[in-house]
């Protein structure tokens, strides 16, 4: 059923106020008819009803038309309106519609079927822009939320920034600590290490062998605490990028040889047999000894202290690309595949609990990886649980030390005799390695 349309005429005029009811009663719609004569009452109608239409005289006696529309406007009134002209007004009726009226119409057009047009355009007019300012309403809305949650982003950024530095702080802190204990320590360190040594030698007089069992004690934990302390102070410099390599031209097959030579005491305590093989054309590498002697000590140790019987294998060879590679290998422990990763964090050890079996800072590969870093190289890891491990250390024969970005890469192979993974998935071709 067509709906009832409730129509204001606003017109002082009384034969303008007929034509245009007559024309609407003829247009044959279902309507409600008010007519007004002044601006005043017509907008004391539209605060008191709600009209679909107002037709308004754009010639009112006390008010005129333009003051009506803004009134209407300022009171937040929406509704359709079409302003009644004559003939030559038409500048008043695009001012009209400029302040807000739908529509204009010229009262010699007026006829039945010209009313039922206009008003029908009116109201579907009005309700587009009530659509339109809906959508525009909403849209600011989601502007402004969206403008809420970039300054609650901005906020949670600035926060996270905080954070970081903070951590940064933190562990500039931590490294500083490190640093400066382990400094002082090794000071008190250094002269327990040297009085126990003047105790062992004979012409400070005959210990009794109690006496000599105490002050070896005394040596040897006093050996371990310094080189417990030199890690602590490497890693911290490492970490703080304070450590400079000194780089020399040196024989690497003689490097290799006197580290062992130091070391073997320590695998054959455990019987274990330790082999070297030194398969370099040109022997000659440019690096820093002090570091090489330390990435091999504590490759070594590791090897021995997690291996109880069988052999350590210690071979080094050329590599593609002016590159040489150190390996060591064992028959010990072995290591998990989901271990890879973990045992070149500072501090970790596959073994965390208090009562484990190895002692042990978890600083040496931390040691190794950094060091490795910063000549250029890469690590390579190969493992199985029960049966062994290999640590494959490929570094330039020339360091550069610009070139700090090594990496370490897990072997992946699969139904091998070594569990092997890569550390950034990616499948990488190397041969196993046989020594
Ligand atoms: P630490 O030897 O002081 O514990 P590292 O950083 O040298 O610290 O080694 C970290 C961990 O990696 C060790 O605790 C051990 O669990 C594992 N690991 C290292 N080398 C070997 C190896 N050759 N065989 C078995 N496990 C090893």
């Amino acid at each position: 059923m067509e709906e009832t349309l409730k129509i204001l005429v606003v017109e002082d005029d009384e034969i303008d106020r007929v034509i245009v009811r007559l024309a609407l009663t003829e247009a044959g719609m279902r309507m409600e008819l008010d007519e007004v004569k002044d601006g005043n009452h017509a907008f004391f109608a539209l605060i008191n009803n709600h009209y679909d239409c107002v037709f308004l005289d754009y010639h009112l006696q006390n008010q005129d038309c333009l003051t009506l529309i803004h009134k209407l406007h300022s009171s937040g009134i929406k509704v359709p309106v079409v302003v009644l002209i004559d003939a030559g007004n038409e500048e008043i009726a695009r001012e009209c519609i400029q302040a807000g009226a739908t529509e204009y119409f010229i009262k010699s057009t007026l006829s039945s079927e010209t009313i039922t047009h206009i008003l029908r355009t009116a109201i579907r007019i009005h309700h587009t822009e009530i659509q339109l300012e809906l959508a525009n309403q909403k849209l600011k809305e989601s502007r402004e939320q969206l403008t809420l949650q970039h300054q609650e982003l901005d906020k949670k950024q600035q926060q996270i920034q905080l954070q970081n530095l903070k951590i940064l702080e933190t562990s500039r802190l931590k490294s500083m600590f490190l640093a400066t204990i382990s400094h002082e320590l090794r000071t008190p360190m250094n002269a327990i290490i040297g009085f126990s040594q003047i105790l062992l030698r004979p012409k400070f007089g005959q210990l009794t062998n109690q006496q000599l069992d105490m002050v070896e004690r005394i040596l040897n934990n006093g050996k371990n605490l310094l080189m417990l302390l030199n890690e602590i102070l490497d890693f911290s410099h490492l970490e703080a990028g304070k450590l400079e390599l000194k780089p020399e031209i040196l024989d690497l097959s003689k490097v290799v040889n006197n580290t062992v030579s130091e070391i073997r005491s320590l695998a054959e305590a455990k019987n274990l047999s330790l082999l070297v093989k030194t398969d370099l054309e040109n022997t000659l590498v440019f690096n820093d000894a002090v570091r090489l002697r330390q990435i091999l000590i504590n490759l070594l140790s590791n090897a021995i202290k997690f291996t109880e019987s069988g052999n350590i294998w210690v071979e080094i060879k050329e590599a593609p690309k002016n590159r040489v590679i150190i390996i060591v290998k064992d028959t010990g422990i072995g290591i998990a595949s989901q271990d890879f990763q973990n045992i070149f964090a500072a501090f970790h050890q596959v073994d965390q609990g208090i009562s484990r079996k190895y002692s042990g800072t978890g600083l040496g590969l931390a040691i190794i990886d950094s060091l490795v870093r910063i000549m250029g190289g890469k690590i390579y890891i190969e493992s199985k649980l029960g049966v062994g491990s290999i640590f494959k250390i490929e570094l330039p024969r020339k360091i550069n030390l610009a070139d700090n970005l090594g990496d370490i890469v897990f072997h992946s192979h699969q139904n091998q005799f070594y569990s092997l993974y890569s550390h950034n998935k990616a499948s990488l071709n190397y041969p196993n390695l046989k020594l």
